[in-house]
């Protein structure tokens, strides 16, 4: 048996308001004549949590589009640029969902490694450390704050920049930036770190140190989703810490058979990540009882539409190319079925769950 020894981020801060910290925080990281690069979600863009963003001398704030997942093409010319303009930048900070921190650490990343991005799509192919890297969530849910991954879609594949060297140096835990997500958006990201905790929980991977953050991830889900008759600030701030838990649960084990499945939608269809998340695990009743039982029951409590019927009218070219991706998530297959999931989930067992959603 060979334990994983997993590197995690460096520096920690949460709090409301903790985002008015960022320049002391980052100040020591400033390197003569280099700037910070703000990597910041396009929502924000006329908003003002802009004017919050502590810009200094040559410092560039670039707002992200993330109209689409992030991809590898995107986040080669997001370095080139940065590199023709500046040469060397001092550190890369990413605000936003999941998709910015996720660009933040590739461009981190690609500013220091040779080549293209989607060179490194895969498992400990990075080369050199990265430009230091700050992560600051605006939306709770993914754990892509702790994670040692970043997910691209790249010319062949969609899989992350897996590496000790993809870690945020620092990440900013201010709930308060959250508060302004649409219902809709907050629970599909939610729901990511709900399906995280379920996938963790009952997959054959767990052990003591992954259940432990599991099990407060998935209390603190229930208590927001569940049990809070309306949304408040405690909502913004137990959110936060489910994603960081959940992520933690998650990096000692793995996910399971919805990121499995969602992950075909995605290649095929460009779904996003939670909501794609969302229209499988209303399917799983079979793999996961209990946590689909309650995952229908904070749909309809929350008033959320979960879409239905997007499988409909694909070819059987389609269906393959789906079945294929998925097929290919082998650690979170057989974290969710064991050492013979391929006995268990057939290419045809797996067309009639596409065929269903
Ligand atoms: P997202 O980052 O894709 O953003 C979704 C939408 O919400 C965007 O339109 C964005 O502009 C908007 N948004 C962000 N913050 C907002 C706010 N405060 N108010 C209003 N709108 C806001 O969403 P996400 O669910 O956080 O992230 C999904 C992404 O994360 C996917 O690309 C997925 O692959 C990735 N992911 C990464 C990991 C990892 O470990 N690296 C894990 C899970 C998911
Ligand atoms: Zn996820």
């Amino acid at each position: 048996m060979k334990f994983r020894n997993f590197k995690m981020v460096g520096f920690v801060v949460y709090g409301r308001g903790s985002f008015n910290q960022l320049d002391e925080i980052i100040a020591p990281h400033r390197q003569d004549g280099k700037p910070m690069v703000f990597l910041v979600d396009h929502f924000f863009d006329g908003k003002p949590l802009v004017n919050r963003i502590p810009v200094r001398e040559n410092d560039k704030v670039i707002f992200v589009d993330v109209t689409y997942e992030p991809k590898t093409t995107y986040v080669d010319k997001l370095a080139q640029k940065l590199k023709e303009e500046f040469g060397a930048v001092s550190g890369v900070i990413g605000i936003g969902g999941g998709s910015t921190m996720d660009l933040a650490k590739a461009v981190s990343l690609m500013m220091n490694n040779p080549g293209s991005s989607a060179d490194y799509q895969g498992w400990d192919l990075v080369k050199f450390p990265g430009v230091y890297k700050v992560g600051i969530p605006t939306l709770s849910g993914t754990g892509a704050e702790v994670s040692r991954t970043t997910v691209l879609t790249g010319p062949t594949k969609k899989l992350g920049m897996n590496s000790d060297f993809t870690p945020f140096d620092q990440i900013v835990l201010d709930p308060e930036l959250t508060a302004n997500a649409p219902a809709n958006q907050r629970f599909y990201t939610g729901m990511d770190c709900y399906i995280h905790c379920i996938e963790s929980l009952e997959g054959t991977y767990l052990n003591e140190f992954s259940k432990s953050y599991g099990e407060k991830a998935l209390q603190l889900c229930q208590k927001v989703f569940v049990d809070k008759a309306q949304w408040d600030e405690e909502c913004d701030d137990m959110l936060m810490m489910a994603s960081y838990a959940g992520g933690m649960s998650i990096a000692y084990s793995q996910v399971g058979v919805a990121h499995a499945v969602s992950y075909g939608l995605s290649y095929l269809l460009g779904t996003r990540h939670g909501i794609g998340n969302c229209i499988v695990m209303n399917h799983l009743e079979e793999y996961y009882p209990a946590g689909v039982k309650e995952f229908k029951y904070m749909v309809e409590k929350n008033k959320i539409e979960i879409p239905v019927g997007i499988c409909k009218g694909l070819s059987d070219d389609e269906f393959e190319k789906m079945i294929n991706v998925s097929m290919g998530m082998k650690p979170l297959w057989e974290n969710a079925l064991g050492k013979d999931w391929e006995k268990i989930m057939t290419r045809e067992k797996l067309r009639a769950l596409y065929e269903k959603l």
